[in-house]
């Protein structure tokens, strides 16, 4: 029996978490959960379980839980993540699943390999900025960190049995978002509406908008490099709108081995929680004698330039990281509250990290601190 503790129950991942945890109930227990804007949902899980904490966006929020579960800990802000994150220290059996979207899932993924507490991560931005700090804290604990993103857990099982070392390359298929058949041109004139059709996936909104700009491609490369410590130039993107296939690892022998099921992330997010055994999944089977044909594509970097500078600042290092996310965090929520148009989200990005001044190794003290300014002069600046 696993106890769960999740972060970010309400959202698109955390409630496919919970849709398994209710599956196999006597496989796991779901221990703590916290959501943020969806309180409704919030208390819909809460009713369902009987959890020890609940973590919520504030203290007002706090209050209006608390009336509804006098008798569970209530918690609440980026302290309530953490705690949740270690809460019952010592709880052998306990496994973070962290599911937040944003940097703000930096700190309890921190907290939770402190106190040697293995993680399954959707939360793909902790990594893109901390993931030099989270590597060289797992170095020192005992906490292992799993990947529930669909191509770092196809990766994963395709390395299951082999030796890492004779790994050649990584080969990261990409859909290639909602607007992967318009032209740079096009993409003046798309709306709100067409950016979070995305042809594959159903997923939160701010994946959905990096999909489409191919920021996540390129988030999910600095993902792969710190997860499997593989160098970013062996790490390489490819369009396969199909999502089929869902990476690949290429030996050094020239064998390539392929992870494949129908695009449903209910299977990552399971074959991460009760790896290292295999169950009979939810999702429906692929069935060949329906797919005619799968596609391939190369990227191409001049129409999806973020890709290009996610790749760029990994090269750089430091806080160039942080500078990228922070800004693609700002100007995302512009965009998806219709603030700005959907080429001024690469503008806004693009600016952002030109001007900045790398620091080497950022601590975290230093990255919450750029993170904020980075993110105030956006909205400063656009938030009219
Ligand atoms: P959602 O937006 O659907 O859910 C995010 C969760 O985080 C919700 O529970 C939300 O609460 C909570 N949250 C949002 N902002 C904050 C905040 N500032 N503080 C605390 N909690 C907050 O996202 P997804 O589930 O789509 O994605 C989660 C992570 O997984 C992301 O990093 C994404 O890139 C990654 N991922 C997602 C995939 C998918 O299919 N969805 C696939 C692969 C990776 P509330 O809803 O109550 O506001
Ligand atoms: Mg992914």
């Amino acid at each position: 029996m696993k106890n769960i503790y999740l972060l970010g129950a309400t959202g698109s991942i955390g409630i496919q978490t919970i849709e398994i945890i209710e599956e196999y109930p006597e496989e796991f227990n779901l221990i703590a959960i916290s959501g943020y804007s969806n309180l409704e949902k919030l208390i819909e899980i809460g009713s369902k379980f009987s959890l020890e904490m609940i973590s919520v966006k504030d203290n007002h929020d706090a209050d209006v839980i608390k009336e509804v579960f006098p008798d569970i800990q209530i918690v609440f802000g980026e302290e309530g993540l953490c705690e949740l994150a270690k809460l019952n220290e010592n709880d052998e059996d306990g496994v973070l699943i962290n599911a937040l979207v944003g940097m703000v899932g930096l700190k309890p993924t921190i907290e939770a390999i402190k106190i040697d507490r293995d993680i399954l991560l959707a939360n793909k931005e902790t990594l893109v900025v901390g993931g030099h700090l989270v590597n060289a804290l797992l170095k020192e604990h005992d906490a292992k960190l799993y990947p529930i993103d669909s191509e770092h857990n196809a990766i994963w099982q395709a390395m299951q049995g082999e030796d890492t070392k004779k790994i050649k390359s990584l080969i990261i298929t990409a859909s290639g978002g909602s607007f992967r058949d318009k032209t740079r041109d096009e993409l003046k004139s798309v709306t709100l509406k067409d950016a979070l059709s995305h042809p594959n996936w159903n997923m939160g909104n701010k994946i959905t908008i990096d999909s489409a700009t191919m920021m996540n491609k390129g988030f999910e490369i600095i993902e792969a490099a710190y997860l499997f410590n593989i160098s970013i130039e062996n790490i390489k993107p490819l369009i396969h709108k199909e999502s089929i296939i869902h990476s690949m690892v290429e030996y050094v022998d020239g064998s390539i081995i392929a992870q494949m099921a129908n695009p449903d992330m209910r299977l990552p997010i399971s074959y991460a929680m009760f790896y290292p055994k295999r169950i009979k999944s939810l999702i429906e089977p692929l069935n060949f004698d329906k797919i005619s044909s799968l596609n391939f594509k190369p990227v191409d970097y001049d129409r999806y330039p973020l890709l290009k500078l996610a790749i760029d600042c990994f090269k750089i290092g430091g806080s160039h990281r942080t500078v990228l996310n922070a800004a693609n965090e700002a100007a995302v929520k512009l965009f998806l509250n219709e603030k700005i148009s959907f080429l001024q989200i690469e503008e806004i990005v693009l600016n952002a990290v030109q001007n900045h001044q790398t620091i080497v190794d950022p601590s975290l003290e230093e990255i919450y601190d750029i993170d904020k300014t980075i993110k105030k002069e956006i909205f400063d600046r656009y938030n009219k």
